[in-house]
């Protein structure tokens, strides 16, 4: 599903060069449960970046579902964007000024289904994440555990091929950063590709594989008992 060969990052910063990603190789298949880990600076979100096609690798290829898209401009990779990938933040990015529902629903803008449709689709979402009873709520309106599912439900609305969460407990208490894992490992039991940025030994427990990235490249990429779930 997912092949990199050679990618890397170049960040010019007035006349200096920094390769935030120095040739990565990885291969990721439908249904896998990834940790990327590593140092602070280690490159994991540039790699979550090019990974969530919201930026380009400087040099090397990344096919996703069979299709080159390193070499896509801005409005094809947005296209794919909004199709293939669900992405969650540290920090939410939800928008303080929409209703619960109504953030779910705006990827769909561009899909051209019809408001009734955005809806059912967007209330499914958030059934799934368990805040069918909380469609009209603003985002402020609710705890940082509950705003992460929001998020949560707005990547899964359109049903993409990957989630992809950077450090999505990064802002949560243990207690409810456990229930946002509980929740990544039931959508990983239904099918869903998960990779996810941590550097937490608990959180990067519930994955399969782990990926440990040191100055832009991958020190180690090991499979491993998952930790058992209890819920
Ligand atoms: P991580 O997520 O592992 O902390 P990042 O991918 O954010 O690492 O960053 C890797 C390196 O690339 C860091 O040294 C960072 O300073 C640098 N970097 C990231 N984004 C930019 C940018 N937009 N411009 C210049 N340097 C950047
Ligand atoms: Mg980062």
């Amino acid at each position: 599903m997912i092949t990199l060969s050679g990618i890397v990052k170049r960040y010019r910063m007035g006349d200096e060069e920094f390769n935030a990603l120095a040739g990565v190789d990885l291969h990721v298949e439908r249904n896998e449960y990834v940790a990327l880990t590593g140092p602070s600076g280690s490159g994991k979100s540039s790699l979550m970046n090019i990974l969530g096609c919201l930026d380009t690798p400087t040099e090397g290829h990344y096919h996703l579902n069979g299709q080159d898209v390193a070499t896509l401009g801005d409005d094809a990779l947005a296209g794919i964007r909004n199709k293939e990938i669900g992405f969650v933040f540290q920090s939410f990015h939800l928008l303080p000024r929409l209703n619960v529902l109504n953030n779910v629903a705006q990827p769909l803008v561009y899909r051209g289904l019809s408001p009734a449709e955005r809806e059912r689709l967007a209330t499914d979402a958030l059934q799934r994440v368990g805040l069918g009873q909380k469609l009209k709520h603003l985002p402020n309106q609710l705890s940082g555990g509950q705003r992460q599912r929001v998020a949560v439900a707005r990547a899964l609305v359109g049903r993409p091929s990957i989630l992809l969460a950077d450090e999505p407990t990064g802002n949560l208490d243990s207690r409810t950063s456990e229930e946002i894992m509980a929740l990544f490992d039931a959508l990983h039991s239904d099918g869903q590709t998960v990779i996810l940025v941590t550097h937490e030994a608990d959180i990067a427990a519930h994955a399969a594989r782990v990926i440990r990235l040191v100055d832009g490249k991958i020190d180690s990429d090991l499979r491993q008992e998952r930790k058992a779930c209890i819920s």
